[in-house]
């Protein structure tokens, strides 16, 4: 299975895809929606401001071409390292490092195909942060995210842990931690411009 991004110039192979993924999820918090608007790829959520991601591990992505058009963007030192691209801006995944998790965009899946997911993997599995959507999300989304909830991502987190799925990511170097590319880190004014352009408190 490749991924690429809107224009072509990064693929990537998943070589455990869809056997080891856990499925599709939706994310609707503010800092998914925050990273979004400072990509300006607003019209990569849905109308309540969701993320689609589908995980895969760390050791099963395998850069194929154009691995130089990564970019890393953290919305603060702390935050999940989140990869897009400088060619076309298509948000790629958020990881963690040492985490068995590549948090991958649904847009990588669907640039050729848009049905693919949904043919693929079915109905979306699982949808957080409901709090924060604009307007009325879909049905069946969790306020913040429930014990239910989790429980759809522990199968594959527990698995990742024990077969330490989580090493060898190709965005983190051999020492495991440290980006493949300086992330560029929001400063506090950038972050909480757009928070407060979303309606989000700042922080
Ligand atoms: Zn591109
Ligand atoms: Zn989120």
């Amino acid at each position: 299975m490749e991924i690429q991004c809107e224009c072509g110039t990064f693929r990537a192979e998943l070589t455990g895809f869809p056997k080891n993924t856990p499925g599709r999820f939706f994310c609707y918090c503010d800092d998914c929606q925050t990273y979004m608007h400072f990509l300006d790829r607003a019209d990569l959520m849905d109308e309540a401001g969701g993320c689609e991601i589908v995980p895969v591990y760390p050791s099963e992505m395998k850069f194929t071409q154009g691995s130089e058009s990564l970019k890393c963007v953290r919305l603060s030192s702390k935050g999940l390292y989140r990869w897009t691209t400088t060619c076309c801006k298509t948000p790629i995944l958020n990881t963690s490092p040492g985490m068995p998790w590549l948090g991958v965009a649904s847009r990588v899946y669907t640039v050729k195909d848009p049905t693919f997911l949904q043919r693929t993997l079915g109905e979306v599995r699982c949808r957080i942060e409901g709090r924060f959507a604009r307007g009325t999300p879909p049905p069946g989304t969790s306020e913040k995210a429930t014990f239910k909830d989790f429980l759809k991502l522990i199968p594959f987190l527990l698995k990742g842990v024990i077969k330490r799925k989580g090493r060898n990511s190709p965005f983190f170097k051999s020492d495991g931690k440290t980006p493949i590319v300086t992330p560029y880190v929001l400063t506090i004014e950038e972050r909480n411009a757009i928070r407060t352009r979303l309606g989000f408190q700042k922080k």
